[in-house]
């Protein structure tokens, strides 16, 4: 039962932008300590009923399909010039369409300037805290999202995309693989029902059994009474009073009619394009820059994980797209070990993707006999996904382009990127080992598919220890303007090879006991 809280558009609020990984889980945890919350969701409430198990049906409802523009050398730009991020527009936030893969960060990967020394060209920095500091809050969040292999929580069975990815890894001689952890429950938990392993999947979960925010926290804040969710609401200035402190929130409902809810406290949590968009959109004579923005860190350092695709080809039917479509990871090379040419490490993952995607995404552009092959193979394929740490860099960054519009007459994101010399020579590594993964079980065939719009946007609003490093400090709050947060991926300092999520939550659950206790003692 939705129980509906009403906050006056002239009480000052705790204001949360974005109800995704970060936002969501901010909510749910504020709205439990009994601090009620406003929600600010640009998207809208769609139910797990409501998910098409069609891919690209799917995709054109959930996904942020707003213009963007796109520069730099990386490929994404020339394939897909207005879509450099495949992120969603709803309810949940990307945590709808995402698989549910839940590494954590190892200690030296908040450490990476101290580990790794200094790379030319790379915009490295330890992080302000410590897997240390975070390890409590990852146990918070695994039994938040149910991750399998953690606490007890038994692993999904295997599938065969996995059996042939885990045989490839046996003979490579990789010793660490299994089938998570993974946060879509093996059996009934936390009210959640177990998988139907029907492969549906980043087309949204209809059985519920994949955690994401809009099952998890968003119902759970709304049963509080605290929580005064507004979907289809879109935040497009966060105003501040005479002493620099953010007192309102400007925001666009369906119909394009602006409102202005007054806040004590503004949490941003748009992902890491939205979230650098909104602080240089609330430039203001005080701020000429944009809000937070006084290190001019606001917006660079996008990161977006080194990416890339490997599919190999047998004799005999695989079936991939059967069963939990990212249930399988190597770690073995997640290490940092500079011998193999590169800082930082990586993961490999089992993927599948639809035939209408993989055409799509297999190689952009091409097309005759060998693409046709490719296809012709479907079921005979089996495929991984690679995801490493990519590094910092300035210049990859997020700005305002202010020649192309949206429907609002807002200026667009432009996302920048250039690959890192050390994220070309990791992805050509981590290539090869895919490959001989494969090769290991007898693949007839084997191709490499380029990094396509990015599913792991981070670190555009960094934390810092020092202020001109950064835009955040540990707790995520802003080292300008001390009644403002920044709660999700854009606080990454570095991006780990682990994929964000758990990070995210984590994060989320640590901001809100700091910010509940630093409203309660008066200390924001
Ligand atoms: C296909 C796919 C698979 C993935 N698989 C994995 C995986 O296995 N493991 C993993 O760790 N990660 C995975 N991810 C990534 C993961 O989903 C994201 O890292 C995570 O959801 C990011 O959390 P966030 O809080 O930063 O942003 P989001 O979850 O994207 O939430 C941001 C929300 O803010 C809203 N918003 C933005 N701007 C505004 C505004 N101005 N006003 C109001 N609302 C706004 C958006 O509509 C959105 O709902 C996957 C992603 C995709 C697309």
């Amino acid at each position: 039962m939705r129980a509906v809280a009403r906050i006056d558009h002239n009480d000052e609020a705790i204001v949360i932008i974005g109800s995704g990984a970060g936002g969501g889980t901010l909510a749910y945890e504020l709205t439990a300590k009994g601090l009620p919350v406003v929600v600010l969701e640009a998207g809208p409430y769609l139910r797990n009923e409501d998910y098409v198990n069609l891919e690209w049906e799917a995709f054109n409802q959930m996904a942020w399909l707003d213009p963007r523009t796109t520069s730099g050398s990386w490929r994404v730009s020339r394939d897909f010039p207005n879509l450099p991020a495949w992120i969603v527009k709803a309810v949940g936030g990307t945590t709808t369409h995402w698989s549910g893969a839940t590494p954590r960060f190892k200690a030296h990967e908040f450490k990476a300037r101290s580990t790794y020394g200094r790379v030319d060209g790379a915009n490295l920095l330890d992080w302000p805290l410590t897997l240390e500091d975070l390890a409590p809050y990852y146990d918070r969040a695994e039994k938040a999202m149910g991750s399998t292999h953690r606490h007890g929580r038994p692993a999904l069975p295997a599938n065969n995309n996995y059996k042939v990815f885990a045989g490839g890894a046996e003979r490579a001689g990789y010793r660490h693989y299994a089938t998570g952890p993974y946060a879509t429950n093996a059996e009934p938990y936390d009210g959640r029902p177990a998988s139907v392993q029907d492969g549906f999947n980043f087309q949204g979960d209809k059985n519920g059994s994949k955690w994401s925010t809009m099952v998890r926290e968003i119902p759970r804040a709304e049963k509080t009474g605290l929580l005064d969710l507004r979907p289809e609401s879109q935040a497009v200035q966060i105003t501040h009073d005479s002493n620099g402190r953010a007192d309102a929130v400007v925001y666009l409902d369906a119909d394009g009619n602006l409102h202005r809810q007054a806040a004590k406290v503004v949490c941003v949590a748009g992902n890491s394009i939205e979230t650098p968009r909104l602080l240089l959109m609330s430039a203001s004579a005080q701020y000429p820059d944009g809000l937070a923005n006084s290190s001019g860190q606001v917006g660079r350092n996008y990161m977006r994980h080194l990416t890339g695709s490997v599919y190999g080809q047998f004799e005999k039917p695989v079936r991939m797209y059967r069963g939990e479509t990212m249930a399988g990871l190597i770690a073995d090379e997640s290490v940092h070990d500079p011998s193999r040419g590169f800082v930082g490490g990586f993961y490999m993952e089992t993927i599948s993707l639809g035939p209408a995607f993989l055409a799509s995404f297999i190689d952009p552009g091409a097309w005759g006999k060998e693409f046709a092959q490719r296809i012709d193979a479907y079921a005979r394929t089996a495929g991984m996904w690679i995801v490493g740490e990519d590094m910092p860099q300035e210049s990859n960054r997020v700005t305002l382009n202010t020649s192309v519009e949206d429907a609002f007459g807002l200026p667009v994101p432009n996302v920048h990127v250039d690959d890192h010399a050390n994220d070309e020579a990791m992805r050509e590594y981590a290539y090869a080992a895919g490959e001989r993964v494969y090769r290991e079980v007898g693949a007839v065939g084997t191709h490499r598919t380029p990094p396509y719009p990015s599913t792991h946007n981070l670190g555009t609003c960094r934390m810092s220890e020092r202020p001109e490093d950064g835009v955040v400090d540990r707790w995520g709050r802003a080292h300008d303007v001390p009644n403002l947060f920044v709660s999700d991926g854009s606080q990454f300092t570095t991006g780990a090879a682990a994929n964000p999520t758990l990070t995210i939550v984590a994060l989320a659950i640590r901001q809100a006991e700091y910010l509940a206790d630093q409203l309660a003692t008066g200390g924001v």
